[in-house]
């Protein structure tokens, strides 16, 4: 196949592989030129994965998120993060780029990042992957849903089935960076609901995907709806985690 009909048959894939196309031609954390990379990481430079750092424990994870919760709201056993969140930190700006700059393949190399270290560590028990999914109308204007690349890739290098339908998201809900902890619980609740493939989670442990791990209240709302859909265990996986 020629190299304009692979890319072609590569770009009707989807819209994600599209902006994957239009790899970034410096690091985004530091903005050195990639034209050395051997990374396979495509948007960044090897000092700056070298430099990652590594991310809390799940031990440590799980007890800062169980703060958030009284102890029977709490829906999620096990979280496992790549690196960790701190918005001083270069790799903050991956994930703006994730999120705001359409670079899908961020998404997708970190989440293969992500199963790769988890494969390695000898520590994925799940049956299932689901995404944190966003609301349609949400999906449309970014493109891309980034806990589905990152749940793509996980399930790419671990081979546990990934299921995109299992969550909905009902509403679209406001925005919640200016919130605190006990305004998101709200915002959130009822904002998720079991979606047309939840059959397939039912006395599954699941591995429910985001990009970022703050207070936890998204993932728990999701959590939740899994458990209710039947779910035996919901652990987490993001690519970054706050401390
Ligand atoms: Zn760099």
């Amino acid at each position: 196949m020629s190299l304009f009909a692979s890319a072609l048959s590569f770009m009707r894939g989807s819209a994600a592989t599209i902006a994957e196309l239009a790899a970034p031609k410096q690091c985004l954390m530091c903005g050195t030129s990639l034209a050395e990379r051997t990374h396979r990481i495509s948007t960044a430079c090897n000092a700056c994965m070298a430099a990652l750092p590594p991310p809390p424990s799940p031990d440590e994870i799980f007890v800062r998120l169980a703060k958030n919760f009284a102890r029977d709201e709490l829906a999620v056993s096990r979280c496992f993060s790549l690196t960790v969140y701190d918005e001083t930190l270069p790799f903050s700006r991956m994930i703006r780029s994730l999120k705001y700059e359409q670079i899908a393949s961020i998404g997708l190399e970190f989440g293969r990042e992500t199963g790769e270290t988890m494969r390695h560590l000898g520590i994925m028990e799940a049956e299932a992957i689901v995404p944190v999914p966003i609301h349609h109308a949400r999906r449309r204007e970014r493109t891309y849903n980034q806990s589905e690349l990152i749940g793509r890739g996980i399930a790419e290098k671990t081979g546990v089935p990934f299921l995109m339908h299992a969550l909905m998201r009902r509403r679209y809900t406001t925005t919640q960076t200016r919130l605190n902890a006990e305004q998101r619980h709200s915002n959130l609740s009822g904002a998720f609901t079991a979606g047309r493939d939840s059959n397939l989670v039912h006395d599954k442990v699941v591995l429910l995907t985001d990009d970022v791990l703050t207070t936890g209240s998204t993932i728990n709302a999701c959590a939740t709806a899994l458990l209710s859909a039947g779910a035996r265990r919901v652990d987490v996986a993001v690519i970054a985690a706050a401390n």
